[in-house]
């Protein structure tokens, strides 16, 4: 086993783009080893992992599908074997599926956000859980999840399925938060708005983020880089205090 990084381990879910590589790059700044999670692309995950190792800090990549409770445990086990216990999970994989009205929407799609986006942050939550509670043996640690400006918002004729699926991602931040505090565990969310990430273009509407970027009252989108870093706080002893908090970054959305 390799020494242990000041901050500790990360494990950044989606880790090897938009927002999650944002959080990635930011967190190896801050001295934290990172395991940069992805699904398919391999590419751009093993280029940051490299991009980190090459500044200095430590990273590497592993392919697992955050749905998959197999492919999670084996994901958690090799970093438990690269970096020593994990610190903290940024459980940042996420989707919205393909842009319609829910009567219009494919139901093995919804099935799969879902999967994605609700199972996939428990999933991950509960190996953490199970390695950073004081209750098990560990010392303790922060869960960050992504939520979205979308559970509030409802996101009507575009993706309620969507909005649902991370409307389950804050009351189990709320819910979680409480059975782990006692245990040294800290479990907040960040709810963006509209943050300038491949996202949208996936989700069928590739002028999506200009033409909503502008009815921001920032007058902008975000970058993803605005998710990092209030991601990298709540993660800091600086939120010590801070615990089942759902925290709205979205320029005023
Ligand atoms: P993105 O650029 O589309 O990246 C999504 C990431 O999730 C990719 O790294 C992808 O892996 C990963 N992923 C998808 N399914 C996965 C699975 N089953 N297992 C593991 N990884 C999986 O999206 P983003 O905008 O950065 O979004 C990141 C998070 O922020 C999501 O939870 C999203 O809902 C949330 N969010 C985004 C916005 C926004 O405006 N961008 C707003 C609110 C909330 P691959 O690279 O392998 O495909």
């Amino acid at each position: 086993m390799s020494a242990r990084s000041a901050t500790g381990a990360v494990l950044i879910t989606g880790g090897g783009r938009g927002i999650g590589a944002a959080t990635a790059r930011l967190a190896a700044k801050r001295g934290y080893a990172v395991c940069i999670n992805y699904a398919n692309a391999s590419g751009p995950a093993e280029a940051l992992a490299a991009e980190i190792r090459q500044a200095g800090g430590r990273a590497f990549a592993h392919r697992a599908d955050v749905a998959r409770q197999d492919e999670v445990e084996t994901m958690f086990t090799a970093l438990d074997r690269e970096f020593g216990p994990i610190t903290a999970l940024v459980n940042n994989a996420g989707l919205t599926g393909q842009i319609s009205r829910l009567d219009a929407a494919e139901p093995e799609m919804l099935r799969r956000v879902i999967e994605v986006n609700v199972l996939g942050v428990l999933t991950c939550a509960r190996a953490a859980v199970k390695r950073m509670s004081t209750r098990h043996g560990g010392a303790g640690g922060v869960i960050v999840n992504i939520s979205s400006a979308a559970s509030t918002l409802g996101s009507p004729g575009e993706y309620v399925w969507y909005a649902a699926s991370k409307g389950a991602v804050d009351s189990f931040t709320i819910g979680l938060a409480k059975e782990v505090a006692g245990e040294g565990i800290r479990v907040n969310a960040v709810a963006p708005g509209m943050i300038a990430t491949e996202i949208h273009a996936s989700s069928g509407d590739a002028g999506r983020l200009e033409r909503i970027g502008k009815t921001v009252p920032i007058g902008r989108p975000g970058e993803a880089n605005e998710i990092a870093e209030p991601v990298l706080w709540l993660m800091s002893d600086e939120a010590r205090y801070i615990t089942g908090e759902v925290l709205r970054v979205t320029g005023g959305r």
